[in-house]
């Protein structure tokens, strides 16, 4: 008997749904088990222009366009030294795409995964994936249940578990790891042990013409903010913090405070919110940065948050799930069309998407520990730096064809360190 599906996705966030369409496009089979029903908020604002290169061959960019701000740049902005400086995407060695989008998460996970059912691909929202099935080394399906909504008696708990088979069975369940927590291969990234602080607010400071899209950066003593203006009037404001701030937090202080109390850290954050008005409560998310040993294994592989995160600083979590997907989708469609699904299929994916992850977490870690910020300000900065600085920012970090010389000049001067498994 042929299984019913080619893939089965676990997880309709950006990795997912454009896992799903890309496999949909190549005429594979994919079904997306999906936890939530959207749309639903998510955090992770700010796209990075080289994602649209996937969102163009996927038929997106029209719909993208229409719905979202255009971003052209970052500024990045040091309240203690009052210096800032802006990359403008245009400026990157390769400037074909000089823009990226500022979305709002749940307009635009409902989009994507709304597009891979209609390229083909069978979605299932308030599906729950609860356990990945395995034939000795070898992932050969999934048990999952529809999770009761209110009021909808029909749908039960865990007794209702069904098993459904396919011969490739990808997590992209983000942050809450399915897999790799129960394999027990998930390290913490030392010293990228932040908390976010977030919310919503109308009426914040934006910049004109065509910046007015930026993310702006805020640097001060305890981390940094994030100010991602939206369509229309609302912002998204983040502080990604220290622990040692957190621990400042006092006696029943609420998160609405402590995030006032933040704010006032900085003299920039300070202005940029001086007539604005917060829209959403604060809520608070541990941001810890991790790493998986292992992205693929035979008929299993790793997307997006589900095969690690790294801290938000440069915007990247969206494009690794968007374009490892995309790599994943390829990887996927060759080993069925080989008749190969084991691990070795999938080495090339996996070597890709840990290439692009350091070249990101090297330049993070620098970051933190204050020589990247120099480099990043630096007065007389020579054109080249710039460039580099900039394509970076503007996502391009997979090379699979032709490694860049900028690249080996980033991976030389900000290796990443990665946690060792033991
Ligand atoms: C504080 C903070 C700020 C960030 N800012 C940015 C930013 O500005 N730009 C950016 O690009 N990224 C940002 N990120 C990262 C970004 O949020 C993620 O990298 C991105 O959402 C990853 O996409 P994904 O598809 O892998 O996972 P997700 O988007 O998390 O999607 C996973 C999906 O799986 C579903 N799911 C989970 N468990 C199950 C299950 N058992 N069964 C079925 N479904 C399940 C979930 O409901 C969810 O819809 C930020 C992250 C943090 C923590």
């Amino acid at each position: 008997m042929t299984d019913r599906w080619d893939a089965i996705i676990l997880g309709g966030g950006p990795g997912g749904s454009t896992l799903a369409a890309s496999l949909a496009r190549l005429g594979r089979r994919a079904l997306v088990l999906e936890r939530e029903r959207f749309p639903r908020f998510h955090i992770g604002e700010s796209l990075l222009p080289r994602s649209r290169e996937i969102f163009e061959r996927l038929g997106l960019d029209e719909k993208l366009d229409a719905l979202f701000l255009r971003k052209y740049g970052a500024r990045f902005l040091c309240s203690s030294t009052g210096r800032m400086r802006t990359y403008s995407f245009a400026d990157a060695f390769e400037p074909k795409f000089e823009f990226a989008y500022q979305v709002q998460r749940d307009a635009f996970d409902q989009l994507l995964l709304r597009h891979a059912a209609d390229l083909g691909a069978e979605v299932r929202e308030s599906w729950e994936a609860v356990e990945v099935l395995f034939d000795g080394s070898r992932a050969v399906g999934v048990r999952a249940r529809p999770r009761a909504r209110s009021g909808d008696a029909a749908l039960a708990d865990s007794s209702d578990a069904v098993e459904l088979r396919a011969p490739v069975i990808v997590d992209a369940t983000g942050r809450d790891t399915l897999l790799a927590s129960r394999m027990r291969r998930k390290a913490q990234v030392a010293e990228l042990d932040k908390t976010a602080l977030f919310a919503h607010y109308e009426g914040v400071v934006r910049e004109e013409g065509i910046h007015q899209g930026n993310i702006q950066v805020i640097i001060f003593e305890h981390g940094w903010f994030w100010f991602i203006p939206f369509r229309g009037e609302v912002t998204s404001v983040g502080a990604v913090v220290s622990s040692s701030w957190l621990r400042s937090r006092r006696k029943g202080e609420s998160l609405d405070e402590l995030f006032d109390r933040t704010v006032a850290e900085s003299g920039w954050a300070r202005e940029f919110l001086a007539n604005a008005r917060r829209t959403r409560p604060v809520g608070a998310l541990a941001d810890f940065s991790y790493r998986i040993d292992q992205l693929a294994g035979d008929g299993w592989l790793f997307v997006g948050d589900a095969g690690g995160f790294l801290d938000p600083l440069f915007s990247t979590g969206a494009h690794l799930a968007i374009k490892g997907a995309d790599l994943a989708a390829t990887a996927i469609h060759r080993a069925l069309e080989a008749g190969d699904t084991s691990r070795a299929a999938f080495a090339g994916y996996e070597a890709e998407v840990r290439y692009a992850v350091d070249l990101f977490l090297g330049v993070v870690q620098g970051f933190y520990k204050g020589h990247f910020r120099e480099t990043l300000f630096e007065e007389n900065q020579r054109p080249t730096m710039r460039k580099l600085i900039t394509s970076m920012l503007a996502g391009d970090v997979f090379h699979a064809e032709r490694r860049p010389q900028w690249a080996s000049f980033l991976q030389q001067y900000y290796p990443p360190e990665v946690p060792t498994f033991t």
